[in-house]
């Protein structure tokens, strides 16, 4: 089951830049079938250039490699359903930012694995 359209996946700056591997995207979906709600999807692709373009991004985000993915949460209960079923579908780097609304996720295995962190 896929949940997520072509134009969520990829760079939101129109070039199509789409380079997520499939076991990620697969990963997402099962986190999405354990939520039962929608996720609403910030950033998941980037081109560099699209990357470089975002406030506090890393130079060499995951983004840029399609592993990770922003997604909307609007209050605390949608952050717990969600951030719930991110951890039960194995992801362990997730950081949650309330104050900016969004809950980020990534698979960088060359970066520290933390499971979670909350944005203060
Ligand atoms: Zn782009």
């Amino acid at each position: 089951m896929n949940y997520f359209e072509e134009s969520e996946i990829a760079c939101q700056c129109g070039c199509g830049h789409n380079v997520t591997p499939p076991e990620f995207l697969e990963r997402i979906n099962k986190a999405r079938e354990i939520a039962g709600i929608p996720f609403n999807i910030n950033s998941w692709n980037r081109c560099q250039q699209h990357n470089d373009k975002q406030p506090g991004s890393a130079k060499h985000s995951p983004h840029i490699r399609g592993i990770a993915v922003d997604i909307v949460t609007i209050d605390d209960t949608q952050r717990f359903v969600i951030v719930d079923s991110l951890l039960k579908a194995g992801f362990n780097r997730i950081l949650i930012y309330p104050k900016r609304y969004f809950v980020h996720v990534d698979a960088d295995e060359t970066q520290e694995q933390y499971i979670m962190r909350i944005m203060l």
